[in-house]
């Protein structure tokens, strides 16, 4: 029997998993993951700003695949193509005849100096409760250091992420003053983005609403301002200096460096793959993700990381699996948007929304979509109960 190997938990591998079962297909299907948990990536902002708790973007991998699936949990080092084995770090290698990676996204610093020294990323859980934990920690201290850099925090890039982020944390700013006693409006936060457009990807009025939010609640927004240096304590942007305490670094994201390291043609950890999303020249390899890198047939650029895509990709490549297994053709990744939302705190946001027409949508009404799309991921990738336990 014929082994299918799929890298990476997240979206796009846990879906695919979930796919190959239900196509029944006739073959060994083993699913290796870094940990023993599947996360929320598009809600690590929440954790990261402390407005959800891990265990609220969580569930138990083992419980959420039928028992057909082996589910190892191990670090994926490399893979050694050649010769169709993945290498792990604590298990033996793991050979396969089909591959369908999807280790997704990690943070790019564009190779800025003093990035990874001096600014903190979230990534994964363990990243986000880092950050929201230094958050804490950085405002309780200013009762002693009275050092108003304790209360200053710039958040660098206004892509998606971080204005999620600003989001979150301009909800946060009341609970904090309170908790803390710390002067009212002292906690000062700052956005600096290269971009001289902030959400290009949203219609202008979008993005403009979602400015005017964040600055009425007390963000600094520098667009057009290039980074060219983190500090300890600093951000060197344009010619200004920007003095705080927690600095958090959200400009992008590129693929995972197994990418890299397992001799890939890639750039930014990303391989442009076939339009049936297997490699060229390798039909039993396929990526999907994150670490995919496919163009858009409509505007001939490369389609955005997203885990609407991710798990569109998902599907298509166990189908293409499947159908290889059997002896069949693959078909091409086709992709129809459902719309796009930005959240801006736990009960507001702006959408575009491409279902029964094409709406725009701004204010607290997106809060409650954000709530649906996030439930109905986790209501397709786990089951019900944790939907359910999750609210
Ligand atoms: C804060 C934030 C908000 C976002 N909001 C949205 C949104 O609203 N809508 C949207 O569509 N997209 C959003 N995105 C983008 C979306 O999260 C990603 O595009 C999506 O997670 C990609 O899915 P993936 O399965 O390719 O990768 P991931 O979600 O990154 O999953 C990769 C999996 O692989 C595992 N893994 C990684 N390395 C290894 C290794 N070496 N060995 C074993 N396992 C490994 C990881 O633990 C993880 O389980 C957001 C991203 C962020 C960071």
């Amino acid at each position: 029997m014929a082994t299918i190997a799929v890298l990476g938990g997240g979206y796009a591998g846990l879906r695919t998993v979930k796919r190959l079962v239900r196509e029944k297909v006739n073959a060994h299907i083993v699913l290796v993951n870094k940990y023993p948990y599947h996360y929320e990536s598009t809600q690590l902002h929440e954790v990261a700003a402390g407005t959800k708790k891990p265990s609220d973007i969580t569930f138990d991998i083992r419980e959420a695949v039928s028992d057909e699936v082996d589910v190892v949990i191990d670090t994926v080092a490399s893979i050694d193509r050649a010769n169709k084995k993945v290498l792990l770090e604590k298990s033996g290698p793991l050979s396969y005849d089909y591959l369908v990676n999807a280790l997704g996204f990690e943070t790019e610093t564009f190779g800025i100096k003093g990035v990874e020294e001096n600014s903190l990323s979230f990534y994964d859980i363990d990243s986000a409760v880092a950050v929201h934990e230094h958050l804490e920690k950085t405002l309780a201290n200013y009762a002693t250091s009275h050092d108003e850099n304790d209360l200053h925090i710039v958040v660098c890039g206004a892509g998606f992420t971080g204005i999620e982020l600003l989001g979150e944390l301009v909800h946060q700013i009341p609970a904090w003053t309170q908790k803390y006693a710390l002067p009212e409006g002292g906690i000062k936060l700052y956005c600096i983005e290269a971009g001289k457009k902030i959400l290009p990807m949203l219609p202008e009025e979008l993005s403009k609403w979602a400015v005017d939010y964040l600055t009425e609640h007390g963000v600094e927004m520098h667009s057009g301002t290039a980074i060219t240096q983190v500090n300890p304590g600093s951000v060197m942007g344009g010619d200004l200096e920007f003095r705080a305490n927690t600095i958090i670094w959200t400009t992008g994201v590129r693929g995972s460096h197994v990418i890299c390291d397992s001799g890939y043609d890639q750039k930014r950890n990303r391989v442009i793959v076939k339009d049936d999303l297997s490699v060229e020249g390798q039909p039993e390899e396929f990526l999907i993700g994150d670490v995919s890198a496919l163009p858009d047939p409509a505007s001939g650029r490369l389609y955005p990381t997203t885990a609407q895509i991710a798990i569109a990709q998902a599907d298509a490549a166990a189908v293409n699996v499947a159908a290889l297994v059997a002896g069949n053709p693959t078909k091409p990744f086709v992709f129809k948007s459902v719309g796009t939302v930005c959240s801006l705190g736990p009960h507001c946001g702006v959408a575009t929304i491409d279902m029964f027409g094409h709406w725009k949508l701004k204010g607290h009404k997106v809060g409650l979509v954000k709530k649906l799309v996030n439930d109905r991921s986790v209501l397709e990738l786990a089951h019900v109960k944790e939907m359910l336990a999750s609210n």
